[in-house]
């Protein structure tokens, strides 16, 4: 009998079977295995150093974000005191994985069924990828961190099926050599309604491989042809292509992720992607570790409420910071004349730094207070278009 089996081993499935095997508990993940996660890879300091990454994951360290508008006219901020960095999830996730295992959690590799109850116990069933058997783990917690459109979630938590999604498409091409377009060392975000008419486009470098995308929540847009728009205007369409993937990005946390009894959900199976940025990876360990205190609390107890402490312990720390990127994106993403205020706005020093510490620290920087205004006063004045972008 495990005390709990972990449906999923990506960043919050993986990161959860460490913590709960770390504390001595038995755990099991069960993986489908075999798909590379779409993922543009992109990950902040703090995630580095709170899960302990090692400096052979990240395969790139940017040192310059540039911001495009509509117009083609750019911003480049320069990221001090760090770097953003890039994971390749080929080899992040299963480095995490394996971690997990040599923590003492037993590693399945089958696609998830269903969970079994009756008067015996609760089991979790899924069909082994080698034998094609369906397998039954007893257990008394499950973690549902298999991802965007999450069985477990759709099976066991109410809205679990009602998640609104991005769907981003992405091409990894190999890297063209630095030249006048492309700096290895610089990540580039499009906001330009012919590449995404409500998200954006990116263009991250990983070393030798790079990831070209974009997403939209509209339907009826080309994915495929946005991206060969961007790779052009970003001087990649030579490049050889290695893969090209797609995945939905939700884009809204569950307002419950238990169901009152047995099941907790974690990562993009909670929801739990940012706004705006559609940064995921970093929340989504986030989820599978505050998933993994509440399965301790709730073993400890026998209270199944205390799994509702994961989705309280996530949202005091990180509420504020999603809702801020929630109207960021709701305000600035709808049409060109708005996407280009905004890159305008990105001019700003004070919007460049409070931007990049709440990315790469996670923290909203509360110390200058006239910082704060004077960046409320300018987004209000570019809503209301009392004053003209500013342009490089
Ligand atoms: C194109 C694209 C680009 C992105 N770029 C970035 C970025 O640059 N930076 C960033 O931070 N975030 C990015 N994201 C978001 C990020 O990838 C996700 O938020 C993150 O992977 C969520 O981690 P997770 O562990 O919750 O889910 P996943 O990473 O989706 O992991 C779920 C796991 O569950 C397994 N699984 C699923 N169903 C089953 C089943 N039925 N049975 C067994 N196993 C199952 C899968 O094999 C997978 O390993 C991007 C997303 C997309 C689609």
């Amino acid at each position: 009998m495990y005390d709990v089996v972990i449906v999923g081993g990506g960043p919050s499935g993986a990161t959860a079977a460490m913590d709960l095997a770390t504390q001595g508990k038995k755990v099991a993940m069960i993986d489908r295995d075999g798909r590379i996660k779409p993922c543009g890879g992109a990950v902040p300091p703090r995630l580095i150093a709170d899960f302990d990454i090692p400096d052979e994951q990240i395969v790139c360290r940017v040192n310059t974000a540039r911001m495009i508008s509509p117009t083609q006219r750019h911003v480049d901020i320069p990221i001090e005191n760090g770097y953003v960095g890039m994971v390749d999830r080929e080899h992040f996730d299963e480095f995490l994985r394996t971690r997990a295992k040599a923590a003492g959690a037993h590693r399945y590799t089958g696609t998830f069924v269903r969970i079994d109850r009756d008067a015996n116990g609760t089991y979790v069933v899924y069909r082994d990828k080698i034998s094609g058997n369906e397998m039954a783990l007893e257990t008394k917690l499950i973690i549902g961190a298999d991802g965007a459109r999450s069985k477990v979630g759709t099976q066991e938590v109410p809205g679990g099926d009602k998640i609104p999604y991005v769907i981003a498409y992405h091409e990894i091409i190999e890297a063209p050599a630095a030249n006048e377009n492309y700096d290895p060392m610089r990540c580039d975000v499009i906001y330009d309604g012919a590449i995404s008419p409500d998200f954006y486009g990116w263009v991250f470098p990983h070393g030798a491989q790079c990831s070209v995308g974009m997403g939209t929540e509209v339907d009826g847009v080309d994915l495929k042809v946005a991206t060969a728009k961007l790779r052009e205007a970003s001087g990649l369409t030579g490049c050889k292509t290695i893969r090209k993937e797609g995945a939905p990005i939700p884009l809204k946390p569950l307002d419950r992720w238990d169901n009152g009894r047995d099941v907790v959900l974690a990562g993009d199976a909670a929801g739990v992607v940012a706004p705006s940025s559609g940064e995921g990876i970093y929340y989504a360990m986030v989820g599978g570790r505050v998933a993994a205190e509440a399965c301790l609390a709730c073993l400890a107890s026998s209270n199944a409420k205390d799994l509702k402490l994961a989705r309280k312990a996530f949202m005091k720390e990180h509420k504020m910071v999603f809702r801020v990127l929630r109207s960021m994106q709701d305000a600035y993403y709808k049409s060109d004349e708005r996407r280009e205020r905004f890159v305008s706005l990105c001019h700003d020093v004070d919007v460049q730094k409070l931007t990049f510490e709440a990315y790469m620290n996670k923290k909203l920087v509360k110390a200058r207070p006239m910082a704060h205004l004077k960046i409320g006063i300018k987004n209000i004045s570019h809503l209301w278009g009392l004053v003209r972008p500013q342009h490089v």
